[in-house]
């Protein structure tokens, strides 16, 4: 699927230290390279919307917390290989479509081009691969029927609508030496229970060999979407599973960074790691990096409270997206904070401030700047922090008069992709 036109993003001279991201397996920092290889090609897959209510906050937080890690990659002189899929068929998705008589099609599709529009706003840098799960039906079917041919999926006796043929994944079987169940997480049995049921799963289904186990396909049903799996009978893909293969397809074998809002911890990411372990005994990903929840006001944010903060919504009220990003920015990415109207006021005032002070930068306070910045975001992708370092310099008398501002410039858009 085609993405949104790519930004062009400034060069800056200098180095930065490695990247350290908190790794949600090992619950700890760690290094997104090897010391020796500092510029290493890097690889980042992050899970993509469904395509309805975009881009609320949450989305937008989690997709400039990960554009974050690739400007700093970049920034390290790595080549960065990076993957968003669309989930344009699923349930939450056909479920809004028929209460609000539109055809599923229209709605993904209208959706994500509101989502392109708001990401180039935001100045996200695209991804190279951006795969509807539509699109990668035909990668799916054969994963799957290799999961069936090693007993590591099964298929589950008809339920209630008395439909055949819905096929699982055995969690305990897949186990190996790549994958077992909690690996990604880390939770205990009675969490994962918990956000299985709220999350999509269907632990009360009949005849699964373990409650935890996710569906890989689901067979036709009347009035759902259908397509061909071969063997596998007509139907549709399993969320885990498209992401799996699209990630297989797509970039390496584990691949850097797998990325995604803190509710995609469980069961989404355990189980798309277990499936691709489970076929070629490979991690999916080396890290697992989260994204913390985006409520508004003190509650979450939920269309069914009708209190959804959209990013095309402040847009047509005129509000400037580099101040919708420096308003996501102030917070750190791996807590759950509330968007305000305070918190983007406060933003607009930073950027001004900002856009005065940078007329008389000098060239030694903005390569101090620069520094300052690339040691903080290289700390597990601290950008309240490095905001405050520019609140600092914006406050000190200028030095010059702008022999310094372009490398500002450059430097606040390529490390952290605001334009001043
Ligand atoms: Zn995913």
């Amino acid at each position: 699927m085609l993405a949104w036109t790519a930004p062009e993003v400034p060069h800056v001279l200098g180095s930065a230290p490695i990247l350290e991201v908190f790794n949600t397996s090992s619950g700890r920092k760690e290094p997104t390279a090897p010391a020796d290889k500092a510029n290493a090609p890097a690889s980042l897959y992050v899970c993509g919307i469904t395509p309805y209510d975009a881009t609320h906050m949450g989305h937008a937080a989690t997709y400039v917390t990960f554009d974050l890690m690739h400007r700093t990659w970049l920034d390290n002189g790595r080549t960065v290989s990076y993957t968003q899929n669309i989930t344009d068929v699923d349930d939450p998705l056909l479920e809004r479509a028929n209460a609000t008589g539109v055809d599923w099609r229209d709605l993904a599709a209208d959706q994500v081009q509101l989502f392109r529009e708001d990401m180039q706003a935001l100045n996200v840098i695209p991804p190279q691969n951006y795969v509807g799960a539509v699109e990668s039906i035909d990668w799916l079917v054969p994963f799957i029927e290799q999961m069936l041919a090693e007993d590591v999926a099964y298929r589950v006796p008809a339920g209630d609508d008395g439909v055949e043929g819905d096929i699982y994944f055995d969690s305990a079987k897949a186990a190996n030496g790549a994958w077992e169940l909690g690996r990604v997480s880390g939770y205990d049995r009675k969490t994962m229970t918990e956000f299985f049921a709220e999350r999509g799963g269907d632990p009360w289904r009949e005849g699964k060999r373990d409650a935890l186990d996710p569906l890989l396909w689901r067979a036709a049903r009347e009035g759902e979407p259908s397509w061909d799996g071969r063997s596998l009978g007509t139907g549709r893909p399993g969320w885990h599973i498209e992401c799996s293969v699209i990630a297989r397809k797509t970039l390496p074998a584990p691949f850097t960074v797998q990325g995604g809002g803190s509710d995609l911890i469980f069961p989404h990411h355990e189980f798309s790691a277990g499936h691709a372990a489970a076929v070629d005994g490979k991690e999916l990903a080396t890290l697992y990096a989260h994204t913390g929840m985006v409520g508004l006001d003190g509650e979450k944010m939920s269309k069914s409270l009708g209190n959804l903060v959209l990013v095309s919504k402040l847009r047509a009220d005129g509000v400037d997206p580099m101040a919708i990003r420096a308003a996501l920015l102030s917070q750190h990415y791996r807590s759950d904070w509330f968007w305000t109207d305070e918190l983007l006021a406060r933003a607009q005032q930073r950027i001004a401030t900002w856009r005065e002070r940078i007329h008389g930068a000098g060239l030694a306070e903005a390569t101090a700047l620069l520094t300052r910045i690339r040691a903080r975001m290289a700390d597990d992708l601290n950008a309240p922090a490095a905001l405050e370092a520019v609140d600092q310099w914006a406050q000190t008398e200028a030095e010059g008069s702008g022999e310094g501002a372009e490398l500002i410039r450059n430097g606040l858009d390529a490390l952290l992709g605001l334009k001043l």
